[in-house]
C-alpha cells in the first residue's frame, strides 16, 4: 500500500506555505522544472563484483537525484516517486533488451524488518507498481547485517556475505535484480549468490541510481 497520508498533508501545507523544491531549495513546487528535467532518465551500464555482474542504472546518484531519492526513501517523501519511477523502469527495460526470451522475475532486494516498520513502505516495490511491473519475492534475508553506509568497499562485501537466501520458488527462475541505489554492488552480488545457490539464473540487475564511476 502507498502511504497518502503525507502526500496529501503535503500537498494541503502547500496551499499555505510554499515549500522548496527538494532538488535545489528554490520556493515553489516540490520539484521545481529544472530539476524535474535533471531527473530525466539517461541509463549507464557497469558490471559488479568478480562475476562481472551487469547492472544498468536510470540514474546518476548525485546531485538532484541523491537529494531527491534521499526524500523518498528516508522522509516519506513519496509524492516524488514518479520521475524515481520512471528512471528504475528505464534501467529495467535497458537490462531486458540484453536478455533473450520473456518470463524474466524482478526480485528487489529484501527489506530489513525495521526499514519496513520505520519507513511504512518499501521504496523498490512502490516504484515497481507505479510502472505497473510486477515483483516477485524469491529472495530473503538470512541475518541481519550492519549499515552499509559506514563501511569501505571490502567491508560492504564482508558485511553482506552469506546474509540472504533465496526461497525455494527460485529454483529455475530467470531473475533480474531491482534495487535502488548500486554503490559497490556488494548487496547485489550477495542477492546474485543466493538466487544461484538456490537454483536461479541470475541475468543482470536493474536500480534507480548508481553512485558515479571513477573516471568518467
Ligand atoms: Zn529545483
Amino acid at each position: 500500500m502507498i502511504p497518502v497520508a503525507r502526500p496529501v498533508a503535503s500537498a494541503l501545507l502547500e496551499l499555505v506555505l510554499p515549500l522548496p523544491c527538494t532538488g535545489c531549495g528554490t520556493v515553489g513546487p516540490a520539484l521545481c522544472p529544472l530539476c524535474r528535467a535533471a531527473l530525466a532518465p539517461v541509463v549507464q551500464r557497469r558490471a559488479v563484483g568478480r562475476c562481472a555482474l551487469p547492472v544498468s542504472s536510470g540514474l546518476v546518484y548525485d546531485g538532484v537525484a541523491r537529494r531527491v531519492l534521499l526524500a523518498y526513501k528516508n522522509e516519506g517523501r513519496t509524492d516524488l516517486r514518479v520521475p524515481l519511477a520512471a528512471a528504475l523502469a528505464a534501467a529495467v527495460r535497458d537490462a531486458l533488451t540484453a536478455v533473450p526470451g520473456d518470463g524474466v522475475a524482478l526480485v528487489p532486494m529484501p527489506p530489513t524488518v525495521r526499514s519496513r516498520r520505520d519507513r511504512g513502505y518499501d521504496p523498490v516495490r512502490v516504484l515497481l507498481r507505479r510502472e505497473r511491473l510486477p515483483a516477485s519475492r524469491l529472495l530473503a534475508l538470512r541475518r541481519r547485517s550492519a549499515d552499509q553506509v559506514a563501511l569501505g568497499r571490502a567491508g560492504r562485501f564482508e558485511n553482506v556475505d552469506g546474509s540472504m537466501s533465496g526461497l525455494p520458488a527460485a529454483a529455475g527462475a530467470r531473475v533480474l535484480l531491482v534495487d535502488d541505489v548500486v554503490t559497490t554492488g556488494a548487496t547485489l552480488v550477495e542477492a546474485a549468490r543466493a538466487l544461484r545457490a538456490a537454483g536461479a539464473e541470475v541475468l543482470g540487475a536493474a536500480t534507480v541510481a548508481s553512485t558515479p564511476q571513477r573516471g568518467r
